[in-house]
């Protein structure tokens, strides 16, 4: 790593009170401090404007302590959230999620990767499961995690198939990768009919689960997470339905697998920020 100086800034931008939100920003601010990074929350009311929000992200883009500007989505209905994420520095867009860098993506230029897909390929490397010309099938085609992903994996030179809820068959589709990656928002939906004996499923899914018998369809029987229902009332299931985990040759778990290396990857993104952003760009980082 190359040294800038000084430490890379984050500014996280939370809106209203949403649980769910409150729970990944606390998760993104205390990353940060553990790594070091210098972070300032912003959190206007529920009630704020598409121009109040305008004007606080141009504040933060002029900003030159301020490397990485973090939007937690989503915004409150009355906020054009299109309009924000618009707004947002390309150069200090952590999340990636601006045209600017989804372009430089799909070119192979150097840029901000979403975090999310970026954390699915770490994880395929680090485990050394082999990309170029596997077949890998992604479900799910969201600007946020399906279609980077597929656009990571085609440049690694998979031979990538992106489904979606219109896809006919889907199961046979699913069933040709030998890298299966799961970016629905359906717990368990990814069953054993769907896996080819052996291959990689990445289970990007975060689903809360609280209805009994939806619990029963997924954990019946694993009393680790029957405890856990029981004192909690709800538990966090994946994509993928449990029973694929006897036939994968290798799989995610949820929680504590794609979801602590998103956060790894927003670390990341906010130190290549910083970097770029003072032409300190070394190779591996492109
Ligand atoms: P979206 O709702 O934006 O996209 C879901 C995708 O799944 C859509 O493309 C949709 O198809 C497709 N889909 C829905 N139902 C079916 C079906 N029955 N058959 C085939 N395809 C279907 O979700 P996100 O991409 O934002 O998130 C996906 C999941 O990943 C969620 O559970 C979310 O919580 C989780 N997530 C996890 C993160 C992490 O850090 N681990 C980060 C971000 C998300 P269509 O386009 O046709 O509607």
């Amino acid at each position: 790593m190359t040294a800038v100086g000084r430490r890379p800034g984050l500014a996280v931008v939370l809106v209203g009170h949403n649980p769910a939100s409150e729970v990944y920003v606390r998760g993104k601010v205390k990353a940060s401090e553990e790594v070091g990074i210098y972070s300032e929350q912003y959190t206007p009311a529920e009630t704020a404007t598409t121009t109040e929000l305008l004007s606080l992200i141009e504040s933060l883009n002029g900003r030159d302590d301020i490397d990485g500007i973090l939007v937690q989505l989503p915004l409150p209905a009355q906020v054009d959230s299109k309009k924000v994420l618009m707004t947002v520095d390309p150069a200090k867009d952590i999340d990636g999620f601006h045209p600017v860098n989804v372009g430089l993506l799909s070119t192979q230029r150097p840029g901000l990767v979403p975090c999310t897909p970026a954390g699915v390929m770490e994880i395929l490397r680090r485990s050394n499961i082999p990309i170029a010309g596997q077949e890998a099938v992604v479900v799910g085609r969201s600007d946020i995690v399906g279609k980077p992903v597929a656009m990571l994996l085609l440049n690694a030179n998979a031979t990538v198939t992106v489904c979606h809820s219109k896809t006919r068959d889907l199961p046979a589709v699913c069933q040709r990768g030998d890298i299966l990656v799961a970016a629905i928002g359906r717990a368990g939906m990814i069953t054993r009919d769907f896996v080819k004996p052996g291959a990689t499923v990445i289970d990007v899914g975060i689903n809360r689960i609280s209805d009994p018998a939806e619990f029963q369809r997924l954990f019946a029987g694993n009393e680790k997470r029957e405890e856990a229902f029981r004192a909690k009332g709800s538990v966090l299931a994946g994509d993928v339905h449990p029973e694929v985990s006897e036939m994968a040759g290798a799989i995610t778990p949820v929680p504590g697998g794609v979801g602590p290396l998103t956060i790894a990857m927003l670390m990341y993104n906010t130190v290549k920020a910083a970097k770029m952003r003072r032409g300190f760009l070394a190779p591996e980082l492109a």
